[in-house]
């Protein structure tokens, strides 16, 4: 299996798009939960890791 690393600043795609139609999100927070804000709207979500390692597609542009 594939392992997608990511940290803060990253701009990851989801599986599933926000209804605001936007995919990408940005990463504000990593840990256990794991904070991103939706690149279309500004929407701002926190989902355990485990979820969001689920969901995430890959990661468009790393932060550094
Ligand atoms: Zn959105």
């Amino acid at each position: 299996m594939e392992k997608i690393t990511f940290s803060v600043g990253d701009i990851v795609r989801m599986k599933k798009a926000h209804p605001c139609g936007s995919n990408e999100w940005e990463i504000t927070r990593t840990g256990m939960d794991i904070g991103i804000k939706c690149c279309g709207c500004g929407h701002f979500v926190m989902m355990p890791r485990v979820k969001f390692t689920r969901m995430l597609r890959g990661v468009v542009s790393q932060a550094k």
